[in-house]
């Protein structure tokens, strides 16, 4: 059994690389892929808990993209050389711009009345780096503001609401380039995730993807119904795109999705690591 995507505390799930190898073990899991948000701390790190554990962790990252209109795109890179120079500066950039986003996201808050520091943010995430808005809810909720993570993202922090500020970033293009110069593999990220009218828009968004150099798509997403996994794969295979599948497992942060399984019914086949493993050595045979 196998799970393509998760996160660590690194970025915005609530457990360490330790706990996310501990969890994997006991669900039956013998290949992961840890895909934190911009940062590739968990690399390094899980070398010792393969051995250890018997797991095996397949390198990885969400990257977080702006696409042309705006919207923000997570490109997820497979297999990439996580000590690739330019890679690794590409994702520091990132991580710089976030920085910024969270002090101004701060200000803004507070001017709309609600009161908490940097300091307490840094409290409640556990670390300085790398904190993304569910650090800012769980704060929010713990100081009484809301009840759920959905009420704050609903009413506060998604995209077009009162206390949400853009984060600056590279294109998904450039993300593509990047993951194919460190060997990597790319491939949308929850692809019917982006709010997107209807599924013609979202063909487009692949298409052009695909000309770009996109990999593969996720297909096996954990909130999705088999229908729409369904279409996923439909359009993978008519354009010659791999497929993935993960559950997108956060810890506490989304306490109603298990690794592995998912809400229950996730399934995601082990030959995804062969495909992902051929696609490499296909976009290597091409430069
Ligand atoms: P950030 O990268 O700091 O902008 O935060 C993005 C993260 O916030 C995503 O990876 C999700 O985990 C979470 N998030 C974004 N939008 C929502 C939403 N509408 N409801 C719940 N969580 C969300
Ligand atoms: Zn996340
Ligand atoms: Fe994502
Ligand atoms: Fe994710």
């Amino acid at each position: 059994m196998i799970d393509l995507h998760m996160h660590t505390k690194y970025s915005d799930g609530s457990n360490t690389v330790e706990e996310i190898f501990k969890i994997a073990k006991s669900v039956g899991l013998d290949t992961i892929a840890i895909t934190d948000h911009d940062i590739l701390s968990a690399m390094e790190e899980s070398h010792k808990y393969e051995k250890l554990f018997g797991i095996k962790n397949i390198p990885a990252v969400e990257i977080s993209t702006r696409y042309k209109d705006n919207r923000e795109l997570h490109i997820l890179a497979y297999l990439i050389d996580y000590k690739n120079k330019d890679f690794v500066e590409m994702l520091n950039w990132i991580r710089k711009t976030r920085k910024e986003r969270n002090i101004n996201l701060i200000k803004l808050l507070n001017s709309l009345g609600y009161e908490f520091t940097l300091e307490e943010l840094i409290e409640v995430a556990e670390k300085e780096s790398n904190i993304g808005r569910p650090h800012f809810a769980r704060l929010l909720i713990e100081k009484g503001y809301f009840k759920s993570f959905d009420q704050v993202f609903t009413k506060l922090l998604a995209e077009g609401k009162p206390g949400y500020i853009e984060r600056e970033s590279i294109s998904p293009y450039k993300a593509i380039e990047m993951i194919h110069k460190a060997g990597g593999v790319a491939v949308l990220a929850h692809p019917l995730s982006y709010r997107f009218e209807n599924k013609s828009e979202v063909k487009s968004l692949i298409l052009d993807l695909v000309d770009h150099g996109i990999d593969g798509l996720e297909a096996e997403y954990v909130t999705y119904k088999r229908s729409d996994i369904d279409w996923i794969k439909r359009i993978a295979k008519s354009l010659d795109l791999i497929i993935t599948g993960g559950s997108d497992f956060h810890g506490k942060y989304k306490p109603h999705i298990s690794l592995g399984k998912g809400l229950g019914s996730l399934y995601v086949p082990d030959k995804f690591i062969d495909s992902l493993y051929e696609r490499q050595i296909l976009n290597n045979k091409k430069d």
